[in-house]
């Protein structure tokens, strides 16, 4: 599966870091042919080609992040997009008001929606 990850809110020199790495490296698609539907977009949403399942990709994420000593973002799944995930400055979460689901992460919107989420969990 295609797997987009967006970078905006990381500095360009930790970005780097992230796509460069040598765990994330195989999975990347180059950015020839992508065009990119929105200007900005395309600078900051990187693809990545992986044939695992969505949460592995994210385990991933979260290896190289702690494997670059980069400890104050975390990985968070846009909920408006399909199968992207954003990498978020720990305290930057509740300004974007979001919240994130104590146990898998997923960023929810709200209060509401994150009990509502939450109690899926339970019932797997
Ligand atoms: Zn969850």
């Amino acid at each position: 599966m295609i797997i987009r990850v967006d970078f905006r809110f990381l500095p360009e020199n930790l970005k780097l870091l992230i796509i460069n790495s040598e765990k994330l490296n195989q999975y990347t698609i180059t950015s020839k042919g992508f065009s990119g539907t929105c200007e900005g977009d395309s600078k900051n949403i990187h693809l990545f080609e992986f044939d695992g399942y969505f949460s592995g990709f994210k385990g991933l994420l979260k290896l190289v992040l702690k494997d670059n000593f980069i400890d104050d973002y975390v990985v968070a799944e846009d909920l408006d997009s399909e199968n992207t995930f954003i990498i978020l400055k720990d305290g930057d979460i509740e300004q974007l008001g979001l919240l994130l689901c104590d146990f898998c992460g997923m960023a929810c919107a709200s209060e509401e929606e994150k009990y509502i989420h939450q109690r899926a969990h339970y019932f797997i």
